[in-house]
């Protein structure tokens, strides 16, 4: 159990994405509804159906406009978790948001295009450039393992066999781990780069509709960095665990019609969703004794990077149409309690 430790407040923190409309919702004539201010740290959104209504304001740990570069994202958000996961902590980053607002953009984004690389190749470079830079005394072992977990079932995405079904385990020693999950050693950015797109096209396999499957999937990238240094008596281990996660799409799956095995997928997803939600919540509010971290396979599986002396990131993604007004909102609301 993780014990309330001082400035774990500011150990989590949300903020917020806007992107840009999109070259068909311009030229359908769609409208930004969304408008980030830099100073106070709050986006307001009008209601486009009811102009009267003053507009709805939150405030965040920092919110970015439909300007902001990836790389102004991963210097902000993501570059302070990967240096505390290179002293030997966890952290977390996820990509929160409907379906189209940009959470696999900031994530991964199109890392064959330098200025469009997402937090994931951003932190590939980030790790090895420090890894470079280090004292000869030190060594480092960097792994990865990439699994998505799609209607609370745990896949493997590195596993040149399909490996479905696998089991969440806890041993008093390291904590919640998956039970046969593959593990690669890494040697450099661009082999981290190789395996994340073997990852990805593993994704693809048994998905009629690519779109669909992920907004219906939470996709885990998880870098483990041990580091040794000195030897002997002397010798210091440490070791970080970083988890990168495009989390599932927030849309209401009820609205869409589904029935059958499709309303039970929904109702995981939503169940997930809203788990991450109140373990999140529960970790801010100091007077929290009870985290349901079981109540999901993604929160039981993040347990020991959430919480205590890890760091974690929330990046709430919205796509700032008129037609998105109510999808917007409610992402706002949930990422306002998450904070
Ligand atoms: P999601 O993963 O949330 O479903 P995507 O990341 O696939 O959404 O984004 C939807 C589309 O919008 C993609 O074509 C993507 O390239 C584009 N996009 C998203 N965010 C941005 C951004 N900040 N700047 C430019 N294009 C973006
Ligand atoms: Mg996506």
């Amino acid at each position: 159990m993780h014990n309330q430790v001082e400035g774990e407040v500011d150990n989590v923190k949300v903020v917020v994405r806007l992107r840009p409309l999109s070259q068909q919702e311009v030229s359908q004539g769609h409208q930004t509804i969304a408008r980030v201010d830099n100073v106070t740290k709050t986006i307001s959104v009008i209601n486009p159906t009811a102009h009267s209504e003053p507009p709805k304001t939150f405030t965040f740990d920092e919110v970015f406009d439909q300007q902001s570069d990836q790389i102004t994202i991963y210097n902000k958000v993501a570059r302070p978790i990967v240096e505390n996961v290179l002293k030997g902590y966890n952290g977390t980053i996820f990509a929160y948001g409907q379906t189209g607002t940009g959470k696999t953009y900031t994530m991964a984004g199109n890392a064959d295009v330098p200025e469009q690389r997402g937090i994931i190749p951003n932190s590939f470079a980030h790790i090895f450039d420090h890894i470079a830079k280090c004292q000869q005394d030190k060594t480092f072992l960097v792994r990865v393992s990439y699994l998505e977990i799609y209607n609370e079932e745990i896949r493997d995405l590195l596993a040149k066999n399909q490996k479905y079904g696998l089991e969440l385990k806890e041993r008093p020693d390291i904590g919640v781990y998956v039970k046969d999950l593959s593990s690669v050693t890494v040697s450099s950015a661009d082999h981290m780069y190789k395996i994340m797109q073997f990852g990805g096209l593993n994704r693809h396999v048994g998905a009629t509709n690519m779109n669909e499957h992920s907004s219906r999937s939470h996709a885990i990238f998880t870098v483990t960095i041990e580091c040794s240094e000195g030897s002997g008596a002397t010798q210091h281990l440490t070791q970080g665990k970083l988890h990168l996660v495009d989390l599932a799409g927030s849309e209401r799956q009820s609205k869409t019609g589904a029935s059958g095995d499709r309303l039970k997928e929904a109702a995981k997803i939503n169940l997930s969703l809203s788990t991450l939600g109140n373990v999140i919540s529960a970790l801010v509010d100091s007077k929290s004794t009870h985290i349901p971290y079981r109540n999901s396979k993604l929160t039981r599986l993040l347990q020991d990077s959430l919480g205590g002396n890890s760091k974690t990131v929330m990046v709430a993604n919205i796509g700032p149409a008129t037609y998105n007004y109510d999808e917007t909102i409610s992402t706002l609301r949930y990422a306002n309690r998450a904070k």
